[in-house]
């Protein structure tokens, strides 16, 4: 019969009752090593040694079977541990296995032995199995299998422990947001081995800047967080140098597709609790303060700023109000005079929307444009607007006075939208609008499309008569070959380079240079942003066609526009 070894401990007063069981042991087919122990001491240092099975006395001299289970238990949780004792009860035995111990074996009475030993291994080794398996998954759950750092989860988790500590200690978590610019052209431009060899790769190299104590973990994709426990109220160094550290991250190349690839980083900070007093809102500013760094260009830095959730709360409120005040009709037109600068006539006015909310009174086009832009909503309020604009114009038609062109800006998505052109012939057969009366202004992004959409649009369009004013002229590309290929009408110079005229050299040239040119292509040009008389004079000296800014005449409602146009002419 092969024998099984078996490293047996006994905790048991008399030697010969351990030798006993030894011997039944042996017969019952183990080979067992042991040791024998009989107080508390002994025991918690025996407990040391690796040991597949307890036997236990029930009552001794010097100590109780119930503590010795204790002792094992609180040190060993899976190890089996089994009663011999001649003076146990049914009931106490009950409570004993009650109480954590595989079985009880009775004195003497060895033929249950081997039963009980080896369904006390079996048990063991199963339990062992599970808490392996459940360890396993926990690893799963708390550790990120791509880059080795922390889950999400276990960051959350061990970031909420960290501020409990830092509030008792006095002192301050730094949380750090770290991720790479543009990964999506990795990722969709090379492959998403490429762009997860870049995560790793990364991993490595915040890893390496972090202390023992800090904890990093990917979130997602390529966005890691990284939590800094302890840093104490009047330390002022270790953050800027975190910080240095983070990014010092991106200077090296990194290799991808056996390519050596310069990337960029943000990084977005804020700290507890300065910045903010609980988990959500310390995350929601670390991203906030991220989404900020990632404006600049480069590897950059931002730390969360009070500011910044003003920002995104007027945002989302936007973002709320807007479809609904679509449906309201909330919006309105404000005018603004255009000067034709040689004969001082007013030879048109542009545009320009105005939300007036119910409660919040006057909203400007520079905050929700771009919301209405970014949320698809700019496609429904344009639409909005060409309306507006043709029924203005039908209205003041009707109330007799002379013809003026009305000059409508058009984003870029609604130029490039599908039927754009169909739908705006609509709209002005609709309100009885003399084609030439419109103007639109687009800017230079409109033209900008894979297809010949643009070119289709445009041409339908100054087929129909409509004119097409180019906005913004020297802030984008500026590309020339737009003006060779498209049928453009008008030039509006931007605000920006009349703003320094005349004293400007830099700028007075450019201005110089596009009216030059705009002369020889037939393009008129228009200067937006007039400001004084200075500038004005400059333009009307440099040959520019017509002007339009605060000098001349601000934006005003319908209305107080009527009386312009009846006179047709501008004081300056
Ligand atoms: P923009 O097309 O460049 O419009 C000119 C802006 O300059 C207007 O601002 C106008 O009020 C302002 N302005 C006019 N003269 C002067 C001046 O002398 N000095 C200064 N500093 N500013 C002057 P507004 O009305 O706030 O519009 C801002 C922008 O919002 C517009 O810039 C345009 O991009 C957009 N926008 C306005 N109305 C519409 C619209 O109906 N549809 C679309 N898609 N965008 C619009
Ligand atoms: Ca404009
Ligand atoms: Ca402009």
């Amino acid at each position: 019969m092969s024998t099984r070894p078996i490293r047996t401990l006994i905790v048991e007063d008399v030697e010969d009752d351990a030798s006993l069981l030894v011997l039944a042991l042996k017969r019952s087919g183990f080979d067992p090593s042991f040791m024998r122990v009989d107080n508390r001491d002994d025991l918690v240092a025996a407990l040391d040694q690796e040991w597949d099975i307890v036997f236990s006395d029930y009552t001794m001299p010097e100590f109780d079977g119930m503590d010795a289970l204790e002792v094992v238990r609180e040190r060993r949780e899976d190890l089996p541990f089994i009663f011999i004792s001649g003076t146990i009860g049914e009931d106490r035995a009950v409570e004993a296995v009650k109480s954590g111990a595989q079985d009880y074996v009775i004195k003497g009475q060895y033929k249950r032995l081997p039963v009980a030993v080896n369904h006390a291994l079996e048990e063991a080794r199963m339990k062992r199995e599970h808490r392996r398996a459940q360890e396993k998954i926990d690893q799963l759950i708390n550790i990120d299998i791509l880059t080795h750092t922390a889950t999400r989860g276990f960051f959350l988790e061990t970031l909420i422990e960290s501020l409990e500590h830092a509030k008792d200690a006095g002192e301050k978590v730094g949380i750090f947001f770290i991720n790479v610019n543009n990964f999506r052209s990795i990722n969709d431009g090379i492959g998403i081995k490429a762009g997860d060899a870049l995560i790793v790769e990364l991993a490595r190299r915040l890893s390496g800047v972090i202390s023992d104590r800090d904890l990093i973990a990917r979130l997602y994709a390529d966005q890691f967080a990284i939590a800094v426990p302890g840093i104490s109220v009047t330390d002022a160094d270790t953050v800027p140098a975190i910080v240095k550290r983070l990014l010092d991250c991106f200077t090296e190349p990194f290799l991808v597709n056996r390519y050596n690839k310069k990337m960029t980083g943000s990084v977005g900070y804020c700290l507890f609790p300065d910045d903010g007093s609980d988990l959500q809102q310390l995350i929601g500013n670390a991203t906030l303060a991220q989404s900020h760094a990632k404006r600049a260009s480069g590897s950059s830095f931002t730390r969360y700023n009070e500011t910044f959730r003003q920002d995104y709360e007027k945002r989302i409120f936007l973002e709320n109000e807007l479809e609904q005040a679509i449906h309201q009709n909330e919006f309105l037109l404000h005018f603004q005079p255009q000067l034709e600068i040689a004969t001082r006539r007013m030879i048109g006015v542009e545009s320009l929307v105005r939300w007036i909310h119910p409660r919040n009174g006057v909203i400007s086009p520079m905050e929700f444009i771009p919301v209405a832009e970014e949320t698809g909503l700019i496609l429904p309020l344009g639409n909005e607007i060409c309306r507006l604009a043709c029924r203005q114009i039908a209205a003041w038609k009707n109330d007799g006075l002379p013809p003026v062109r009305v000059a409508v800006n058009i984003s870029t998505q609604q130029f490039q939208q599908e039927g754009f052109a169909e739908n705006l012939k609509r709209i002005i057969e609709q309100f009885g609008v003399d084609p030439a009366s419109i103007e639109l202004e687009i800017t230079e992004t409109a033209l900008m499309s894979d297809d010949n959409t643009a070119f289709a649009t445009m041409t339908e369009l100054s087929r129909l008569g409509i004119s097409i004013a180019l906005d913004d002229f020297g802030t984008g590309y500026s590309s020339l070959s737009y003006l060779d290929r498209f049928p453009i009408d008008v030039l509006k110079i931007d605000r920006t380079f009349v703003a320094d005229l005349p004293f400007d050299r830099r700028k007075a040239a450019i201005v110089h240079a596009i009216i030059a040119m705009a002369e020889k292509l037939d393009v008129k040009v228009v200067a937006e942003g007039i400001e004084n008389a200075e500038q004005l004079q400059f333009l009307e000296d440099s040959g520019c066609d017509v002007a339009q800014g605060f000098f001349i005449q601000r934006p005003a409602e319908a209305d107080a526009i009527r009386p312009l146009l009846q006179e047709g002419t501008l004081t300056r």
